[in-house]
């Protein structure tokens, strides 16, 4: 698919060389510069995570310009961030630049601040400065924007942690988390360090109990087992790991008896792991408890769960459905933008939202769904075949006829607009023993009490529709209204809604060991735990790389960890 994407220029390549169709950097308002198509209309995608880069590998360029913008120049295959923490692989082995992933896209390393989704203008501003400290910041008109920029870590309020703590979401947060370990080591080496200041300086503390959280704490311990021991051997008996979970177990999205076997394998390994523990405060030096205990780190790793991007919240305040949709899906409102089953952002038309950062509204193919990777990816690639079949218009929401199509007894026939739908759904409804068979929403809408506003709105055309058609038919057969029994409408949506397909969860524990839990069509129950699982979970991020050499340099890197050790030497 890349070498037909590579025929084309991108806008920048055109800007380039003067083949531009259309001036398409045309100064804007405030001084700003506004980014214009060519011929295509223009298709901005906001982020270069899981979710934008399934995207932008699939769709069609020759349809679109495709305009990414995100503060990330790559994608990153998060999975493996806790890895490169402690150096079992490197970090350049799990990203793949965003310009590799798509080269006819035009990549613009900038933050989106703002989108008016009236005006379909989004307001971006550089993450570079100019020599005088101004940072570019530009606007893209866009035809369809897909908004793509996850979630970022949350700290609930807790003083200090945005200050001291260490995150685990991006590669700068694993660099300067490896930086910190070996600075933490070398500290405590240093001739005049007290027993306390060496016990602190070699106290890791990770807070949240989650999947991030459990397998830093495994890589951790393999890392201070396997090859601290060898270079620090007169340290390790004072390396002390915590991990501390708010709840009263760990690894919740795991079956319970999965959970407790995390627990051991961490207990057993080292690992001091904590639950039914919050924590209230983090200072420069200790990690404040509720009930007044305090524990001295010299690391505090903060991954206890996500927040909304500001473009989220402030899109959601924008959007006066969203607070309706949000209240729908038991969501807090601002905290993530409501989408239909084809991704469409409620309340707003030509912008679909994936990932993180969006919720399926309920009902709509598949209810709450996990913020996992394998969501965002599946979101990813399934709007780039709605975008290339031009299918994808429209505002989101119940508020919104679906796509659909109609089968009748066994001839496909296509309504592309509400009345001709209507009539349909009029002529099949007319009574006499017509058999009326609808799928998935429209089916449930039209058998239940609780049809979608867009179905309600219209109920009474359908009746008067119906109610002609009736008499048109009683006209035509003398009074004889029953139609066949045969008769059969399927409505069927014209494009499929989105459907997840659950693969299962995995989590690394460390000491060669991991969970796998795979539950699918109602009939697969696969609950793994041990040197297995953990063959399973290495082939399975191998063969999930996003690319051939990706997959080389970390079978590269899997090796050399095993042959020479870890090494996280400062430079
Ligand atoms: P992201 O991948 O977070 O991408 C968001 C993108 O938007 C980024 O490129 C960001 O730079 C960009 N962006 C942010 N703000 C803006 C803005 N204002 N304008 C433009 N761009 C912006 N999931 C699993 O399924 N399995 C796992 O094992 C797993 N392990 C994980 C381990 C770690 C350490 C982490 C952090 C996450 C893990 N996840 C895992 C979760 C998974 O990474 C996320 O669910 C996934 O990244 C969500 O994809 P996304 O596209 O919604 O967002």
């Amino acid at each position: 698919d890349i070498g037909r994407h590579v025929r084309r220029m991108s806008l920048a390549e055109k800007e380039e060389t003067g083949t531009l169709e259309k001036g398409e950097l045309v100064p804007g308002s405030n001084g700003r510069m506004r980014l214009r198509s060519s011929s295509r209309p223009v298709l901005l995608v906001l982020g270069s995570g899981w979710g934008a880069h399934s995207l932008i590998k699939v769709v069609d360029t020759e349809l679109y310009d495709v305009v990414v913008v995100s503060p990330r120049n790559h994608f990153l295959f998060t999975p493996m961030l806790p890895a490169t923490a402690v150096g079992t692989v490197e970090f350049r082995s799990l990203l793949e630049p965003i310009r590799t992933a798509n080269p006819c896209v035009t990549y613009l390393e900038a933050v989106c601040e703002e989108i008016d989704p009236e005006a379909k203008v989004a307001v971006c501003t550089s993450t570079f400065a100019y020599d005088d400290g101004r940072k570019p910041q530009f606007e893209i008109q866009y035809d369809k924007a897909v908004v793509a920029v996850g979630e970022q870590a949350a700290t609930f309020g807790v003083p200090g942690v945005r200050e001291h703590c260490c995150f685990m979401k991006e590669v700068s947060d694993a660099v300067g988390l490896r930086a910190r370990i070996a600075q933490q080591f070398e500290l405590a080496s240093l001739p005049g360090t007290s027993a306390a200041e060496r016990r602190a300086a070699l106290s890791f503390v990770v807070v949240g109990g989650g999947p991030t959280g459990v397998e830093f704490a495994g890589t951790l311990s393999d890392f201070l087992r396997e090859d601290l021991r060898r270079k620090y051997p007169g340290l390790v008996q004072h390396v002390r790991v915590t991990l501390l979970q708010s709840a009263q177990s760990i690894l919740t999205q795991f079956d319970e008896g999965l959970g407790r076997q995390a627990m051991e394998t961490l207990t057993s390994s080292g690992v001091e792991v904590r639950t039914g523990v919050r924590v209230v405060e983090v200072t420069q030096r200790e990690v404040l408890l509720e009930g007044g205990e305090r524990l001295p780190y010299g690391v505090c790793v903060w991954s206890a769960g996500n927040a909304p991007r500001p473009l989220v919240s402030q899109l959601c305040s924008r959007l006066p459905a969203q607070s309706s949709a949000a209240a729908c899906c038991g969501l807090r409102p601002g905290s993530k933008l409501a989408v239909d089953c084809f991704l469409r952002v409620v309340g707003a038309r030509e912008l679909l939202a994936l990932g993180d950062c969006s919720a399926l509204l309920a009902g709509g193919g598949g209810g709450r769904l996990p913020p996992t990777a394998q969501v965002a990816a599946q979101q990813g690639a399934y709007l780039a075949h709605l975008l290339n079949s031009g299918h994808c218009t429209g505002e989101g929401g119940y508020a919104s006829p679906p796509p659909y199509k109609l089968v009748r007894r066994n001839r496909i026939q296509t309504a592309t607009d509400n009345s001709a739908a209507l009539q349909w759904l009029a002529t099949a409804m007319m009574g006499g023993g017509a058999r009326l068979r609808v799928a998935q929403q429209v089916s449930d809408a039209l058998l239940s009490e609780e049809a979608p506003p867009w179905i309600r709105d219209h109920s009474q055309d359908l009746a008067a529709t119906a109610a002609a058609a009736t008499e048109e038919q009683q006209r035509q057969t003398g009074g004889n209204s029953g139609s066949s029994g045969s008769d059969v409408l399927e409505v069927r949506y014209w494009e499929r809604p989105f459907e997840f397909l659950n693969l299962g969860i995995m989590a690394y524990l460390g000491s060669d060991k991991a969970l796998t839990q795979v539950e699918a069509f109602d009939v697969i129950s696969l609950k793994l735990y041990g040197a297995f699982a953990y063959l399973l979970w290495k082939s399975v991020y191998i063969t999930k790389q996003v690319s051939f050499r990706n997959r080389v340099l970390i079978l590269f890197d899997w090796m050399k960890t095993r042959v020479f050790g870890r090494d996280i030497s400062l430079f």
